[in-house]
């Protein structure tokens, strides 16, 4: 004599419980920034050297280093970057707007890649040349006599010479 009435509530309520919207049982959880001190532009580029360390069994870590990066005009003509060590912080890349602009992605990574050569491998400047003229590192002045190359085909050359060249930050020492 009953059932004929329980059924039906009992099916509502699976139905009701089904329609349960599944992100209101996921925990609210705030992703942290990866690299909260750096221009949000620069980050992709902080976080392919962060990469391309690791894969030559590097360890690196540009926010536990406090690394911090703005991108703004550089005063000063022809400096696409530039490395400042401020004595009561860590250290800071300077990217110049203008070069930024203009550049397209293997110039930023270079340029980026090589500040943080300076900023965070501690290297200086490298002028040498390889036998075609080409810069033997990315780490040359820009006044030196090398040329620039760093394109596609010679990228992994020069990124395995920024971190073998970095006395200390190699994977064996
Ligand atoms: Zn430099």
């Amino acid at each position: 004599m009953y059932s004929k009435y329980v059924w039906p509530i009992v099916l509502l309520m699976v139905s009701i419980s089904a329609c349960e919207d599944p992100e209101d049982l996921a925990p609210q959880v705030e992703i942290p920034i990866k690299f909260p001190n750096v221009d949000p532009e620069l980050r992709p580029y902080f976080q392919r050297f962060e990469d391309e360390a690791a894969l030559r069994g590097i360890p690196v870590d540009l926010t536990q280093a406090g690394i911090s990066g703005v991108i703004e005009e550089i005063d000063e003509e022809h400096i696409a970057g530039q490395c400042s060590f401020p004595r009561n912080r860590p250290n800071e890349v300077t990217i110049d707007r203008s070069f930024w602009v203009r550049g397209n992605d293997f110039f930023r990574e270079f340029i980026v890649f090589h500040e943080l050569g300076h900023c965070y491998l501690f290297r200086s400047h490298l002028e040498d040349l390889l036998p075609s003229g080409a810069c033997i590192s990315i780490m040359r002045s820009g006044n030196g006599p090398c040329l620039d190359n760093y394109h596609s085909g010679t990228r992994a050359f020069y990124i395995d010479e920024l971190f073998d060249g970095a006395i200390g930050f190699t994977a064996s020492n």
